[in-house]
């Protein structure tokens, strides 16, 4: 076997907000840390982050993290675990200070404070008060900022980057505990084994499971994927978030921020319809309520423009200064997707798929859960899991907008903290088993060297088009189940697929092959998600149960295996708080 060593304290697979705070801060501590990325880091994802950062800095209004924290649970439909959601909103401020200090270059008030928005779903006074102005804000280019911010101090930290590596799959030892991962390098095919006493997961989402998504192309799930191959389950991932502003047609994201700052949604007849459907919050009601009243304008014959298939989110009444200064990445957005000027025109928008709230299942601690029974907690030894590839179950059933880059920051820092305390840096390495490493090398020239007659793209493009078909906004019984033997019979076809490119340099028809064996796991794993839970909650609309069922549905679920062998089991929801300074919040009607 050929293949080069690197031993480290901790391997962080993923550049992204996640990946970048995490490496940082364990650099920073002192451990040897080592990032590996299929992408560039400021290429990652992230960077596409418009509207802001979660935190109750309070600068532009009064507001508390127990409010947030309230709006945090409420946005979950209660299915967000409790005590990670106190860390998330409690230790939101603290970061946001950190990342300050880091020198990111958040747009300012008057008098030099962080500017903050208000978002969906963030209101002051538990729900019962204004909208809250809580989205720290870089203009709307705020995960720019962030990233570029994290890559800098990275590098100052002397976090070793190994970029435009693909992990193939995590390693064992002889008595199975994680101890790193196997990556190739894209640019000259060789292979690599970082070997660590952590390895952090921060591999983003998996939005590309579906043909319309705003993820980037680079969103294949593939953290997802190595750790259902390695034994793990995977949780709540029936949760798929659509955001309402997707640009028609193309699919482009029109940030919350718009809102935020004034805009409204109208439909065909001018009216401004969510003041009927969410009289308090308006157009600023959470994501997925206002996903599904969009959809039902849309069917009741009121959308707009020829096809009455769009809704008109309306930006021309706002000041234009106003709109160059704080929407300038929208305004670019709208005039290279629809050819229109926002300060004179309305942007048709539909809901377009957006988050994943399911992942790999954590505690707030960032360690990876490997739950043996449905009250265990066990975790699973040397390894974390961070940002959207995680599932640390603090946006339950729907995020709310801001929170993903508040968890990043936030639990990228946590895990950080964690890993400094339970590795010694003068441990030696447990290292990988023979039969670990043969293994993955064996699945990787496996699919190299597999030359069936159904090509990536055409497998790929297959099994988009289910899954944006069958699992919707609005899902339903019989479709759920037609969907998932669609994608059982595709999952043969992988077996068939064709590996044109069999050389090592910059080989991305087979790094394409590696994402999309990823995707199908993980598109497998939505659909059966989904068509098990006989209920509605958050972003899972299902039409022939259309009321959230708390006696029996207040728990989470995991799912374990293949496309081919699967099972799927629950966890309860963690219905306590880390400290005295709030109660839990149990579960209410949900209305906005
Ligand atoms: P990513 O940024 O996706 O990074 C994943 C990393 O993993 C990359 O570096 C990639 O190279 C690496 N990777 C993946 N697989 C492999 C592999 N096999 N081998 C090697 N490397 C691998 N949230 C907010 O809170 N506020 C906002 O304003 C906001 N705006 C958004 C706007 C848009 C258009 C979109 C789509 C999302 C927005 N979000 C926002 C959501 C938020 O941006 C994402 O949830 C978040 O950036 C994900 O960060 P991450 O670090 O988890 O992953």
């Amino acid at each position: 076997m050929n293949y080069t060593d690197h031993k480290l304290d901790v391997v962080v697979l993923g550049a992204g907000g996640a990946g970048l705070r995490a490496a940082l801060g364990c650099s920073e501590q002192g451990l040897k840390t080592a990032c590996v990325s299929k992408v560039y880091p400021t290429r990652s994802h992230t960077v596409a982050a418009q509207g802001g950062i979660g935190a109750a800095l309070g600068n532009m209004g009064e507001d508390s993290w127990q409010w947030h924290m309230y709006d945090t649970v409420k946005g979950s439909d209660w299915l967000g675990d409790q005590d990670s959601i106190e860390y998330l909103c409690s230790n939101a401020v603290d970061s946001i200070v950190e990342l300050e200090h880091y020198g990111m270059p958040f747009s300012r008030t008057e008098d030099g404070k962080i500017y903050q928005r208000p978002f969906g779903g963030h209101m002051t006074n538990n729900g019962k008060g204004d909208p809250a102005k809580r989205a720290c804000a870089a203009a709307d280019r705020t995960g720019h900022a962030l990233l570029h911010t994290l890559y800098q101090q990275s590098l100052k930290n002397n976090v070793d980057f190994f970029n435009e590596y693909f992990a193939v799959d995590l390693l064992k030892d002889e008595s199975n505990t994680i101890c790193g991962l196997l990556a190739i390098n894209i640019e000259d095919g060789s292979l690599h084994r970082f070997i660590a006493k952590m390895t952090i997961l921060a591999t983003g989402g998996y939005g590309r499971i579906f043909q319309s998504s705003t993820s980037a192309h680079i969103c294949t799930g593939d953290g997802a994927g190595i750790a259902l191959r390695a034994g793990l389950p995977l949780s709540d991932m029936e949760f798929i978030q659509f955001h309402p502003t997707g640009i028609y047609g193309v699919g482009v994201l029109i940030s919350e921020a718009a809102r935020g700052e004034g805009g409204v949604l109208k439909n065909n007849e001018g009216t401004r319809f969510m003041l009927e459907y969410a009289p308090n919050a308006k157009d600023l009601a959470a994501r997925d309520v206002i996903s599904r009243f969009i959809s039902k304008e849309i069917s009741a014959g009121r959308g707009c423009g020829p096809n009455k298939d769009y809704i008109n989110l309306h930006l021309e009444h706002l000041d234009a200064d106003m709109l160059s200064k704080r929407l300038p990445g929208i305004s670019e957005s709208v005039k290279a997707f629809c050819g229109r000027d926002i300060s004179k025109e309305p942007i048709p928008v539909v809901p377009t798929v957006h988050y994943c709230m399911g992942g790999i299942p954590t505690n707030f601690k960032a360690e990876v859960l490997k739950p043996t029974n449905s009250d265990s907690e066990e975790i699973c030894e040397g390894l974390m899991a961070i940002g959207e590839a995680a599932c640390a179950s603090v946006h339950g059933a729907n995020r709310l907008g801001t929170n993903a880059l508040a968890e990043l920051i936030v639990f990228g820092r946590g895990a950080a903290i964690q890993a400094g305390q339970v590795i010694n840096p003068t441990e030696s390495n447990k290292m990988p088993s023979n039969e670990s490493t043969q293994e993955i090398i064996d699945r990787l020239h496996s699919i190299k060297n597999n030359s069936g007659d159904i090509s990536v793209g055409e497998l790929r493009e297959k099994m988009q088009k289910t899954v944006q078909k069958r699992f919707g906004v609005y899902r339903e019984s019989e479709t759920l189940k037609l969907g998932n033997d669609e994608l059982l019979s595709m999952s043969k076809d992988l077996k068939h697929i064709n590996v044109n490119d069999k050389s090592d340099v910059f080989n991305t028809d087979l790094v394409e092959a590696l994402e999309l064996h990823n995707l199908m796991q993980v598109a497998g794993s939505v659909g059966t998600s989904a068509e098990q839970r006989t209920e509605s909650r958050g972003a899972h609309a299902r039409e022939d149960f259309p009321e959230r069922d708390d006696e029996n549905w207040l728990k989470h679920t995991l799912y374990w295996g293949n496309s081919e062998d699967h099972r799927i089991s629950h966890r309860p929801v963690r219905m306590t708080t880390l400290s005295n300074q709030i109660s839990v919040i149990q579960p209410q009607v949900r209305v906005y």
